[in-house]
């Protein structure tokens, strides 16, 4: 895929109405969100940032939960960036989409939105602490197609009590909707999360991992059935509507990332990490109090380099280039890699195509385990 864009902007807004129990990003209740402070601390960051000029940049608000936010607002970032922007992605909860906010959104030029919808199943929702219902997804899907030609929902599968039909029968519905784009992912029981302290105490039961391996095939089956390609790990499309945005993160496009917890990555060896503390963030940026602490960088080794790109490029349907790898890291490491990845090519889990090595529907399982033997 060729995006049009070559630099990213994620803009991080840190509040949730209420907390999902899956969910360990950085987000405070909705009561603490100060709108014109926290616009405030965004706009003085962008500030002190570098966009290149002559860029193109796609552009995408997350959270945490940016539809919470005012319209205004969103206008506002928007009309920060003087640089052209291609795609402009927000992410949205189905119970805050309304006529006005669909037509603010599209006013300021978003063009693509990202729903999370995880499940269309009621008891499924509610054991997950999601605060909507599959009904908020249909009402909120009919008024976002008015605006949207692009909309991505995702799904979560491996839920506690969720079966194979229970998420065949999602799945299904999901289709009947035809986004153009779908995000699933395996539930993850995250170490900060409230679902896995629920789990220790032994108040909900985790999924069988050969259930969770059984509900990938069946929606990998389904979503190809239905035209879509699994481009990535965990993101399928209609053809000619991947996310510019996340396709470049996975190809090493710089990126700024703005907001309390927001990363950056300046395309070579730079990252930056922005404080998970919406009080030091708005301390430093919007009352201008002192930096310390704000922001924390790093520079990536060699070695850091490498499994960045492994891991990253593995990630995606066009896998990982030989050549590109040798021209960044030298003969040796290429020979090192291919003798690594000998014996997941014998077993299928890998396969070779024009110099590059691809991940196969079975090494997708066993992504994790691969990509750390061949680091
Ligand atoms: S999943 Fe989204 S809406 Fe739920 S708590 Fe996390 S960031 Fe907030």
């Amino acid at each position: 895929m060729i995006s049009e864009e070559n630099f990213g902007i994620y803009i991080h807004f840190p509040f949730c109405r209420k907390k999902c129990l899956y969910c360990d990003f950085y987000s405070v209740g909705e009561r603490l969100a100060d709108w014109p402070l926290f616009g405030r601390a965004v706009e003085n960051e962008f500030m002190t940032r570098q966009i290149p000029s002559g860029s193109t940049v796609s552009l995408y608000l997350g959270g945490g939960t940016p539809s919470l936010a005012p319209v205004d607002l969103i206008k506002r970032f928007r009309n920060m960036i003087i640089n052209p922007i291609g795609e402009f992605t927000i992410e949205v909860n189905p119970d805050d989409v309304t006529e006005e906010r669909a037509k603010g959104w599209a006013d300021a030029g978003v063009n693509r939105v990202s729903m999370g919808v995880q499940t269309l199943n009621d008891s499924e929702l509610r054991a997950i602490g999601r605060r909507h219902t599959a009904s908020d997804v249909f009402s909120a899907y009919s008024i976002l197609r008015k605006y949207f030609s692009n909309i991505s929902l995702d799904l979560i599968f491996g839920l506690p009590g969720q079966t194979i039909s229970s998420l065949s029968d999602t799945i299904d519905r999901f289709l009947e909707m035809r986004p153009e784009h779908i995000s699933a992912y395996s539930l993850m029981y995250e170490e900060r999360s409230a679902l896995t302290r629920l789990r220790d105490a032994g108040k909900i039961a985790e999924l069988p991992e050969e259930d969770s391996v059984e509900m990938f095939r069946l929606l990998t089956s389904k979503l190809r059935a239905a035209g879509y390609e699994r481009y990535e790990l965990s993101n399928y499309s209609l053809p000619g509507k991947r996310s510019h945005h996340n396709s470049n993160y996975w190809k090493g496009i710089p990126y700024i990332g703005l907001g309390p917890s927001a990363h950056s990555y300046d395309g070579d060896r730079e990252r930056r990490y922005n404080c998970a503390d919406l009080s030091l963030y708005i301390k430093g940026f919007a009352e201008l109090k002192g930096n310390a602490g704000v922001v924390e960088s790093e520079f990536l080794s060699d070695e850091e380099l490498r499994e960045e790109m492994i891991m990253t490029r593995l990630r995606t349907c066009e896998g990982l280039d030989l050549k590109e790898f040798q021209d960044c890291f030298g003969e040796k490491e290429r020979k090192k890699l291919e003798k690594r990845a000998v014996s997941y090519l014998k077993s299928g889990d890998l396969r070779s195509i024009d110099n590059h090595i691809i991940l196969t529907d079975t090494g997708v399982m066993i992504s994790d385990e691969i990509i750390s033997d061949l680091f």
